[in-house]
Order: structure tokens, then sequence, then C-alpha cells
């Protein structure tokens, strides 16, 4: 059960991941998380450094999607901006919307890469969809209240992942 909170990668952002590499390894799309992934809870809308990544996932022929836990009016800005599809209140780390983004764009598991700074969400969900996972370290240090108890869970998985060599904070791979 542990291992499921393992990431496949772990980078200090979604901005120093490899992903000519992942191309390079079949992956078709990109799942993103949006709370402190790719802005933190403050931001309203996208930098420019995250149109500019998300235009060159697509360039490299991978579907970038945002997928988020946060209701639709959060979510519609960073759709709009950023320019790619999106799904809220996705209930991550439930199945369901990742079963519906397969469907959808008739990729396998093993062609969807998901990223985001949540073990409990990402990596977890990931994991039981049998896509691979990248946990990034989170933007901001402030989190929304829902997440709270989240991370003192977090704290619990670290521990134990640490313990048995698994996953080490600051100590990225891929
Ligand atoms: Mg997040």
């Amino acid at each position: 059960m542990i291992d499921k909170f393992v990431p496949d990668m772990y980078a200090q952002s979604i901005y120093r991941v490899n992903y000519k590499k992942l191309a390079s390894l079949g992956i078709k799309c990109i799942i993103f998380d949006l709370d402190n992934t790719i802005a933190s809870v403050d931001q309203d809308k996208p930098s420019k450094e995250a149109i500019d990544l998300m235009f060159e996932i697509k360039e490299l022929g991978m579907r970038p999607v945002l997928m988020s836990n946060s209701g639709r009016k959060r979510v519609e800005p960073f759709r709009n901006g950023l320019e790619i599809d999106s799904c809220a209140s996705a209930g991550k780390p439930g199945q369901r919307n990742y079963n519906k983004i397969k469907e959808i764009y008739k990729f396998s598991s093993e062609q969807i890469e998901c990223v985001g700074d949540q073990f409990l969400k990402v990596v977890l969900g990931a994991n039981i969809a049998g896509m691979t996972s990248i946990l990034v370290n989170k933007i901001s240090k402030k989190d929304r209240f829902v997440t709270l108890f989240n991370r003192f869970l977090e704290k619990i998985i670290i521990l134990i992942l640490g313990s048995r060599d698994l996953f080490k904070k600051g100590k990225y791979y891929d």
C-alpha cells in the first residue's frame, strides 16, 4: 500500500521536468494539478512562464490537461489563459475523472503522466490509475484550508517512505 505513494519522478517544479524525455518515452498526455503546482493559491491567472510551458508541451506533441479538485470558478481563468482543456472539482484521488480523460482522448494509462504537489491526490490518484506520477515541490507555503489535514498526513507518509529509503524531500530524481 505504501508504495502507492512513491512518485515515479520527483522534480523541484514543473519547469524542471524533462518533457522531451517524456515525449520520447511515449507519453501523450500530461495531467497538471493547479493549486501549488501551476500557481499559488493567491494567484488568479497563469504566469507567462506557465503559458510558455504549455505551448512547449504541445509543440512536443503531447496534450496538457488541467485537473483540479478546486471548483470551476477557480479553474476557468487558468484553462482560458493556458489554452488547455480542464476538469474542475475532479475528486482526486477518486478515479472517475482519470477514466473520463482516458475515454475522451483515447489514451491508455501508460500514455498519461500526472504532475502535482500532493502525495494524497496526485501521486496516489495516478498510481491507482496505472499512470506515471511526478511530484513537484509546492509553490508557496500557503495552502487551501481543505488541504491542511492532507499536509499533516503527508508528513507521516514522508516519514514512512523515508524510513524505507523510498523518498527523501529535496532528493530529486527522474
Ligand atoms: Mg495542488
